[in-house]
């Protein structure tokens, strides 16, 4: 089966075809654009525009990158939610237009469930992990555990991404600033003390980052809080992970999301599978960060296991959570 996906729920529009082959995942093209606003975090509206403005021709970018005719796409899918709601409307849009000019089904689909599933399908000894899921609006540590996909543990208010970018605006860093954050924080030397704040499973942020500007106000140096601020966060996101590997005594780790391309970060996650004997993964850049084939190979899988949506179904859910999620193509 050949699969579109559409994945518009934040910053980025994607346009990912995939094909499966014998049930795993070959990603056929998989084209992204970006939003990056002049100044300031997203402005829901303007990224929507945004990718308004380029959906059809990455549409068209995409069918001719996988070497494939529109006649041949068996299904149209899209991230339905969670996301910011002019983003995931667009999206939608266009993935019900496209099925309906195509008379091809869709399927919409949870963006956190695929960030998951894109794993176990373009890994090959990847197949029940803890995800650690960190991007810039969620933070969440999900795993398979009788029937669903639950959340063992979150972010009680902004997501790690969005923490690091706050602190970065706050320095007048260009958005996005983990990149540039990471960059400072392998100068440092100093560990300032930050607020470590992990409540059950679940983290908070916001603490740690009116603590971090304080610093900035003391003139401590930027590189020793940005170490600072990266050995709090992803000591915290390491240990939650930890404690789900524990309760639900799975043997594999996977990462997701974009702060997961952070050295120190899957350094830390890295080492503590390793002293647990079990598997560390992170999926391929293209398909780690916001993507259309993680949103195509999920809709497959809903539809190959026989859900099906009509076009009344589609509506987008800014609050979809990973656990609403019917979970029919696993055992
Ligand atoms: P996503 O929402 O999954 O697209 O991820 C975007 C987030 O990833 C933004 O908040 C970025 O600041 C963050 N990010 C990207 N690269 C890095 C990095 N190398 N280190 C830390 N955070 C990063
Ligand atoms: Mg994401």
């Amino acid at each position: 089966m050949i699969c579109l996906g559409i994945e518009g729920t934040a910053h980025s529009i994607g346009v990912g075809i995939i094909q499966d082959v014998n049930k795993t995942c070959t990603v056929r093209s998989n084209l992204i654009k970006t939003y990056k606003p002049e100044k300031g975090g997203i402005h829901p509206r303007e990224a929507a525009n945004h990718h308004a403005n380029y959906i059809a021709d990455l549409i068209y970018e995409s069918i001719k990158k996988a070497h494939v005719d529109f006649s041949d796409i068996d299904l149209v899918s899209f991230s339905q939610g969670p996301g910011l709601g002019p983003c995931l409307r667009t999206a939608a849009t266009a993935a019900r237009a496209l099925a309906l000019s195509l008379e091809r089904p869709i399927m919409g689909v949870n963006h956190c469930v695929a960030h998951l599933e894109i794993g176990r399908g373009t890994i090959h000894r990847c197949k029940d992990p803890v995800l650690l899921y960190v991007s810039g609006a969620n933070t969440q540590v999900i795993a398979f555990a009788e029937g669903k996909y639950r959340v063992f543990g979150e972010t009680l208010d902004i997501g790690i991404g969005n923490c690091l970018d706050k602190f970065g605006r706050f320095m007048d860093m260009e958005f996005p600033s983990g990149p540039k954050i990471e960059k400072l924080a392998e100068k440092g030397k100093k560990y300032l003390e930050l607020p470590y704040s992990i409540k059950g499973m679940d983290i908070a942020f916001s603490g740690l980052l009116t603590a971090a500007e304080h610093y900035v106000e003391k003139k401590e140096r930027l590189e020793d809080i940005c170490y600072s601020i990266q050995e709090t966060t992803f000591a915290a996101l390491t240990e939650v992970t930890e404690r789900a590997i524990a309760h639900t005594e799975k043997n594999e780790v996977l990462l997701g999301g974009g702060v997961a391309s952070n050295k120190r970060l899957r350094d830390m996650v890295k080492t503590m599978a390793e002293e647990r004997g079990a598997s560390f993964f992170v999926p391929k850049k293209d398909v780690c960060i916001d993507n259309g084939a993680m949103i195509a190979w999920l809709g497959y899988l809903m539809y190959d296991s026989g859900s099906r949506m009509d076009i009344e179904d589609t509506s987008i859910d800014q609050r979809f959570r990973t656990d609403m999620v019917d979970v029919t193509w696993r055992e």
